[in-house]
């Protein structure tokens, strides 16, 4: 757990000035500070948490741990740092991975160019000076020549509005803003609302402690076992002996996820037995990658979708033995993978318990919070002494549309962006030189092995910076026609795909009001790097890069 004694840097006074302000102190962050610094630059990063780490420092709900294998979740930029590092457990746990992050923060001496508790409000463009200003919540004033947007895309957690939620005279809590010293479900009657990732992970939990939990399931969601296990010492002697190595064929994939051999042939070329074994031995394995990885054409035909959508329906017949309840459980509005691949351990499993009930909020949406519990439309009432959201996030937009960015040219961020996030490479937003989005919207960080992508994303900024101090400049921006031609083919991507066909955070859907803009990327994570090199190797096509000559006073 992070710790004050680590010494954060501390408040600056007054106007500092950096090279590169960067917002954002979680896994982004960080590696921007380190690799930004080690170019010589003098940079700063901005975190509204008491601490280091962003989603892994605010998810610490029951069960929180991430769904890619810990081996491939790491920093590849330092191989001592991957040698050395030992995890205990096939997937990390929330404790564990921020236990990383904290151990990384001090081997690289990154914390003295972190400043904690400090939330960013406003981000302005001064074309005369050619510098962004930021100011945060305590309204000091930050200016630099360059800023790097690194807040998160699943960092702006979202309750629904429901009414009454004020009068509830029990706890309320939601996944993302969790209490660092634990809740304890012991003996309470719990509701949990959302069956996301979140919900999932929680759900078997929070079952074994409460007196009763009813969980509220709008929209039913595939989900696959773990098949989490302590770390076997021959994977990883064996994995650790090839990291480079594992690192550059993870590079040449599109989700940047090495060790899952590259599928061959399409769903329905197989014949039906032979077809389910493999879904049944992807099963026994566990992990989402190696599932959607069966066939070439599992997220770009229905048809084939549809063989690997049933196998998973029948497994959750198979595990929930009522059988009104396995129905609701088995998910028949959308493709598998198209939403957000849940991986899980005893989901299913947990609806056979006697103190856990599914309830429908489908076919009865949830109309109220009352003082003590809460009511559907349909008048049904649930008593409770907890509630906790598993409502998810204004994923990929939220973080940056709560900060005002605008420019002293009139462009205002959340105007540009009003009819859905347009960005070039998900790297820059045209109107508003000198800011770089890391892992944003247009690019393919979500789907992907996210530190992979956020490794790639920095690396790309800080060369295209040192491009730029070799050759005396010191501006850039994206072209609206690049940017235009960006959005328009990470559309067709989408458009090409399955993916559209869910009520996604990927679609905005989540939010009302959100327009329907599916963001990221789905062309790959190789496919996006060769082009991201391609673009840089021809000078930065689609930038228009200068130098700023101050205007004569
Ligand atoms: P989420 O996937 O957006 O799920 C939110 C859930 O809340 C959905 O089931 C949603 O239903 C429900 N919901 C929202 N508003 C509701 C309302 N008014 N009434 C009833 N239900 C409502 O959020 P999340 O579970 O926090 O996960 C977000 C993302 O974070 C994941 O997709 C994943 O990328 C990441 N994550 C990863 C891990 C991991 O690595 N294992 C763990 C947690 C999160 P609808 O589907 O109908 O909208």
């Amino acid at each position: 757990m992070p710790d004050a004694s680590h010494g954060p840097a501390s408040r600056q006074p007054d106007v500092v000035s950096l090279d590169v302000a960067i917002v954002g102190g979680g896994l982004a962050g960080l590696y921007a500070i380190h690799r930004l610094r080690g170019q010589g630059l003098k940079v700063r990063a901005y975190e509204a948490g008491s601490g280091i780490g962003g989603t892994w420092f605010w998810n610490r709900y029951p069960g929180a741990r991430c769904d890619v294998e810990s081996l491939e979740y790491s920093y590849s930029f330092s191989d001592e740092l991957q040698q050395e590092w030992k995890w205990p457990e096939r997937y990390g746990t929330q404790p564990e991975i921020l236990r990383y992050i904290n151990h990384v923060a001090d081997r690289f001496d990154l914390r003295r160019d972190v400043q904690l508790d400090t939330r960013i409000v406003s981000a302005v463009f001064d074309g005369a000076a050619n510098q962004w200003v930021l100011r945060t919540a305590d309204d000091e004033t930050i200016q630099a020549r360059y800023c790097v947007m690194a807040a998160g895309n699943l960092s702006t957690p979202r309750v629904p509005d429901f009414p009454g939620l004020g009068s509830f005279r029990g706890k309320w809590y939601h996944s993302g803003l969790w209490p660092h010293d634990g809740v304890d479900f012991t003996g309470l009657r719990v509701g949990v609302i959302g069956t996301g990732s979140s919900g999932v992970q929680m759900i078997p939990i929070i079952a074994r402690q409460a007196r009763h939990l009813h969980v509220f399931q709008r929209t039913a969601n595939f989900s696959l076992p773990a098949r989490n296990a302590p770390m076997d010492p021959t994977r990883e002697r064996n994995h650790k002996a090839e990291y480079p190595a594992r690192r550059r064929a993870a590079a040449d994939t599109p989700f940047a996820i090495a060790g899952h051999p590259k599928p061959t042939h399409p769903a329905l070329a197989v014949p039906d037995d032979a077809r389910n074994a493999a879904y049944e031995s992807k099963w026994q394995e566990g992990g989402s990658i190696s599932f959607l990885y069966a066939y070439t054409d599992l997220l770009v035909s229905k048809e084939a979708n549809d063989t690997a959508s049933e196998f998973v329906r029948n497994k959750i017949r198979g595990t929930v033995k009522d059988p009104r309840t396995a129905e609701l459980l088995a998910p028949k509005d959308h493709p598998i993978g198209t939403k957000r691949l849940c991986l899980d351990t005893n989901y299913y499993e947990t609806y056979n318990r006697d103190n856990v009930t599914l309830v429908d909020v489908r076919s009865d949406p949830i109309d109220r919070i009352t003082e003590t519990g809460l009511r559907t439309k349909g008048e049904q009432t649930f008593e409770l002494d907890a509630i906790v959201f598993a409502t998810g996030f204004d994923a990929m937009t939220g973080a940056q549309r709560e900060i005002d960015v605008r420019t002293s040219a009139g462009a205002v961020l959340r105007d540009h962006w009003e009819g859905g996030p347009l960005t070039y490479l998900g790297l820059m937003v045209s109107g508003f030189p000198n800011m770089f989005v890391v892992t944003g919207p247009g690019s393919p960080g979500v789907k992907t092995q996210m530190i992979a992508s956020i490794e790639q994303h920095v690396d790309w900024i800080a060369d295209c910076l040192d491009h730029m101090r070799a050759r005396g400049l010191d501006r850039i921006e994206a072209s609206a026609q690049a940017e235009a031609a960006w959005v328009g083919h990470v559309n067709a991507v989408a458009d090409s795909t399955l993916y559209p066909l869910a009520n996604s955070w990927y679609m905005g859907a989540n939010i009302p009001g959100k327009p329907r803009v599916f963001m990221p990327y789905v062309g790959g994570f190789d496919r996006y790097k060769r082009h991201c090199d391609a673009v840089a190797a021809k000078g930065y096509e689609g930038f228009a890069l200068s130098r700023h000559v101050k205007a004569a006073v």
